[in-house]
């Protein structure tokens, strides 16, 4: 993304949740955004996975700028070119775990690759629970399905929002690990935000938002260097 502002509101009341954020990724990496609450990480989400448009800059997905697009155009985008994995699972109750793999493939109305499904049910250890609802499932197995939802149709970019925020501890790394697997085995660019520093840390790389700017990154991140960063950041 180039350049890229959000402003709500106008007049005095007006809110720069973004301010002038330039930053690439390279496809087969994984990148997690942090900064205190309100420094602008939704607002990053929402305008690089097309969710919002921003008020002036461009984002471009595989080259093409999609900062333009109307809401139909980004629909279809989001459904075909991206992937999302949220705090929440998100899972449809009444369709079993295939289906809900399978679902942005019948939206799009595209054909199931069989193959390329069972390598999926495989990463995610879910082959044996492929007929179950997502009612019968832990938290982690929930989750899983819903990263293999959004590997399905090998989207140009997976956004992940806090996708271990549900989780214990345990089962949290179990979902960090399969999302850095996916990005070395398959070689799908990861962008995750997230507020914690252990989560962070399974990252190529951290971006760090304060008051809507990009204020550094970091290469490698250890847990500790990561916390050390926000803690100078600040809260506010
Ligand atoms: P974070 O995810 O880091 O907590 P957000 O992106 O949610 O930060 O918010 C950044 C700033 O933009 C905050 O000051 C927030 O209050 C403001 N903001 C976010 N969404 C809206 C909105 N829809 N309308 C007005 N202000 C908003």
């Amino acid at each position: 993304m180039d350049s890229v502002s959000k402003v709500y509101g106008k007049g005095p009341a007006a809110v720069h949740a973004l301010r002038e954020v330039s930053v690439s990724f390279a496809r087969g990496t994984f990148t997690a955004v942090m900064g205190p609450s309100g420094s602008g990480k939704s607002t990053f989400l929402h305008c690089a996975a097309g969710l919002d448009r921003p008020t002036s800059g461009q984002v471009r997905l595989a080259g093409a700028d999609i900062s333009g697009l109307d809401e139909n155009a980004l629909t279809a985008l989001r459904r075909e070119r991206i992937g999302f994995v949220f705090q929440a699972f998100n899972l449809l109750p009444s369709l079993t775990v295939e289906q809900n793999i399978t679902l942005p493939l019948r939206l799009s109305r595209r054909r199931t690759d069989r193959a390329w499904l069972t390598q999926i049910l495989e990463r995610t250890g879910l082959e044996t629970r492929s007929r179950h609802r997502p009612s019968e499932l832990s938290g982690g197995q929930q989750q899983r399905v819903a990263l293999a939802r959004a590997l399905v149709t090998r989207p140009d970019v997976v956004f992940a929002d806090e996708p271990t925020g549900a989780l214990d501890s345990t089962t949290g790394r179990e979902i960090l690990l399969l999302l850095g697997e996916s990005v070395k085995a398959l070689q799908q660019t990861v962008i995750m935000v997230t507020h914690d520093p252990v989560a962070a840390s399974h990252a190529d790389r951290v971006l760090f938002l304060s008051d809507g700017r990009l204020a550094g990154s970091l290469q490698s991140p250890t847990t500790d260097e990561v916390a050390e960063r926000m803690a100078h950041l600040g809260n506010r």
